[in-house]
């Protein structure tokens, strides 16, 4: 049971993402997880070496190489931030074969499993001679995938990453990406016992809203990928006006709309725009994501990916809903599937855990692929 030992002390190491408390809470940070890996994969004799992505945050990169120059090199990429913890969530608890606690599925499982197997690798007298196996704990994968950019900036090069999310023990090749825009319309500001001489930008936003909810919605749910089904689109967000007698001069959306592999954000966002063109309707748009969250799709055919599902024992190709660090690796060349212990169903809830069972079946599967390198 070492990767549940290990999972024990990651989560009671707190990494909250610090975008999600204020400035000094002591939980922020994945400083505590990143050294302490560090220290213990310098104690199995591995290579350690530290990317400052922001101010006081690392990636720590673990590195398991052959003597001569490695012909290729396979990145196992989970990332050391968890959200926010709740009351008792950095305390693990033990109960009827799971862990309880922030992080445990989301994604310090994945964690635990990926470096449980290159331990069991780097202990054996063979290991691999022409490959590098590197694990990269990365930072802000939560927030803005801080760490995952910072790697693909620097022209990291594998021949495939493996990112560690709960999957249930999938290896996913495909999900959506993940775009946000802000639309604004305007008006003209009336006093509110003459509305017919202002132009009121609440109600435009009415009929936008109706476009989308309607006739937008049902044409994006003609369009269909084989594992991902559907793009959505959703608005999350609503603002207008400023008091009751005033005709608003301007009133603003903020809408998630969930991107296929082979739709661009600037493509979508001419399609939109022309979709309410065409209806009069006339609205500034803005992407307001911060960073570019595309859809990932990697051929599943690819051999590694093969390998890694013939030890799964996976015949099918799966997807998820989840955008993470893997579409961020893939737009930067680097051929990368989703695979770790857990059901996201449980990530970010205030009773996360895992089961303990599938932690070790995840040690095993990546045991075994990484045994096999060549
Ligand atoms: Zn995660």
């Amino acid at each position: 049971m070492q990767a549940a030992k290990l999972l024990r002390e990651l989560v009671a190491l707190p990494s909250v993402n610090p975008g999600f408390v204020r400035a000094g809470d002591p939980t922020a940070g994945e400083h505590r997880v990143g050294e302490y890996l560090a220290a213990r994969a310098m104690q199995l004799g591995l290579e350690v070496d530290r990317q400052e992505v922001l101010p006081g945050r690392h990636n720590v990169l673990i590195r398991l190489g052959p003597a001569r120059p490695a012909r290729q090199r396979i990145l196992l990429a989970p990332h050391l931030d968890t959200v926010v913890a709740g009351e008792g969530q950095l305390v693990p608890r033990l109960a009827r074969g799971r862990l309880y606690g922030r992080g445990a599925c989301d994604t310090k499982g994945s964690l635990a499993a990926m470096f449980t197997a290159l331990a069991a690798v780097a202990a054996r007298r063979r290991r691999p001679q022409d490959t590098e196996i590197v694990l990269a704990g990365l930072v802000d994968e939560e927030n803005l995938q801080a760490g995952s950019r910072a790697l693909a900036r620097a022209a990291f090069r594998a021949d495939l990453a493996i990112v560690g999310e709960p999957t249930r023990l999938d290896v996913v090749t495909a999900h959506k990406g993940d775009l946000w825009l802000r639309l604004e319309t305007r008006g003209k500001a009336a006093h509110g016992a003459l509305p017919h001489l202002g132009r009121n930008a609440v109600y435009e936003m009415g009929r936008v809203l109706a476009v989308i909810e309607g006739e937008y919605a049902a044409h994006l749910r003609r369009r269909r990928h084989p594992v991902l089904g559907s793009p959505t689109v959703s608005v999350g967000r609503v603002s207008g006006g400023t008091q009751p007698n005033i005709v608003p001069d301007h009133c603003a959306i903020e809408v998630d709309r969930r991107t296929l592999p082979g739709e661009t954000d600037a493509g979508v966002m001419r399609e939109l725009g022309s979709w309410l063109r065409r209806r009069g309707l006339r609205v500034r748009m803005s992407d307001i994501k911060g960073a570019p969250s595309p859809p990932l799709e990697t051929d599943p055919r690819l051999p590694w990916v093969q390998e890694l599902m013939r030890c799964v024992g996976q015949r099918r190709v799966v997807g998820v809903h989840f955008f993470c660090d893997a579409a961020v690796l893939a737009a930067a060349g680097i051929p990368s599937v989703v695979f770790g212990p857990g059901d996201i169903a449980q990530a970010h809830t205030a009773e996360e855990w895992i089961s303990l069972r599938e932690l070790e079946a995840a040690t095993r599967v990546l045991t075994r692929f990484l045994e096999g390198l060549p």
